[in-house]
């Protein structure tokens, strides 16, 4: 079989909005990003996440955002299925010409889901999925997580739901992402979407930092299996991490239209910051404002040797530097991902 690899270059005018309609949860994985002192415990009233999903819209003019050619939504949690209106949320950003409409769960999917919203409104059921058998997965995301998650895969998929699948690689099951290709393809994933432990919410506060990949870990292991991935026919996508030191670096926030949005209102555009007060934008009275500096905004366009500048202040230990002081790779925006399209 054929497979076209390529890095996903930035869409400057198709906007992503990321969107926690709830932090509440079922389970408590130990890499969860959820902070409730950051993004708020308030679940969103059908009526403010139609107003919310109007301001980031195609056809919302009003808005302190770039316009945008056609917009995706994400919806998130916490669990977004554990929310008694989010079938018609999806409804509503169909209403509102969203390009397409994704909800990311952990599978356990509550308020019969599957029985209230239909294929042709939500394109992807994204279900999280951290290892090929509970033994690797439960001890991460909670007992009985397996089994819930791939039943409710099932479920969906013989309900004709497009499904993908999301792996979050840690030192905790890297050694397993050899062995989902398979058991996705069995399920009838569609995409597989492998994406790396990031130093926020639990593993920050829970001093889960050993859970992190070094630079030998990921290469060893990461691409050779998601060109196995591809060869099964499953699209697959991994984020870059790193770049050599001659290859060109780009920051989202500059040159993307990615907006976090979390119940309390905050706004980011970069994943990164959202430990931080520093969100560029917040939802207040029904509109959508820029905040004024400092925020992550005007750190952005600050050009450092390291690459991404949040890595830099955040997080200085996932860089390596030379004897004579100089960085041995770049790090590469977390948004940056290389995709294997069977072909
Ligand atoms: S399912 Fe998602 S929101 Fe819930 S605890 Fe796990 S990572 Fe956090
Ligand atoms: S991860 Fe780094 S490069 Fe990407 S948007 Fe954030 S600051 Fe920019």
């Amino acid at each position: 079989m054929n497979i076209l690899k390529r890095t996903v270059e930035f869409k400057p005018k198709s906007r992503n909005l990321f969107f926690h309609i709830l932090t509440a949860c079922n389970l408590k994985c130990r890499h969860c990003y959820i902070n409730p002192e950051q993004h708020g415990t308030r679940t969103l009233d059908l009526s403010t996440i139609r107003t919310w999903l109007r301001l980031f819209s195609q056809t919302d003019h009003s808005s302190a955002i770039k316009p945008a050619t056609d917009t995706n939504v994400i919806f998130l949690g916490g669990e977004p299925t554990l929310h008694p209106e989010l079938a018609g949320a999806v409804k509503h950003a169909r209403e509102l010409g969203y390009a397409s409409v994704t909800i990311d769960t952990n599978g356990y999917l509550f308020n019969n889901i599957l029985e209230r919203v239909s294929p042709e409104e939500v394109d992807y059921f994204s279900f999280s999925l951290d290892g090929s058998s509970s033994s690797v997965n439960d001890p991460i995301r909670g007992a009985g997580s397996f089994e819930a998650c791939t039943k409710g895969m099932k479920e969906a998929e013989r309900k004709g739901f497009t499904i993908s699948s999301i792996f979050t690689a840690s030192r905790a099951n890297i050694q397993d992402l050899p062995n989902m290709p398979q058991l996705l393809k069995d399920l009838g994933v569609s995409r597989f979407f492998i994406q790396v432990i990031g130093i926020r919410g639990n593993p920050a506060h829970g001093h889960e930092t050993d859970l992190q990949l070094s630079h030998e870990e990921w290469e060893k292991i990461v691409p050779e299996t998601a060109l196995q991935a591809a060869e099964m026919g499953l699209h697959c996508t991994y984020p870059r991490v790193f770049l050599g030191k001659e290859e060109t670096f780009s920051c989202a926030g500059l040159v993307a239209e990615n907006y976090f949005v979390f119940p309390n209102g905050r706004v980011y555009t970069c994943p990164l910051c959202e430990d931080y007060p520093l969100h560029a934008y917040e939802i207040r009275n029904e509109q959508l404002k820029k905040r004024p500096p400092l925020t992550e905004a005007d750190l952005f366009p600050l050009q450092i040797p390291e690459g991404c500048v949040m890595n830099r202040i955040f997080h200085p230990g996932n860089i390596e530097y030379d004897k004579h002081g100089r960085p041995v790779r770049k790090i590469a925006c977390c948004m940056l991902k290389e995709e294997l399209l069977p072909g």
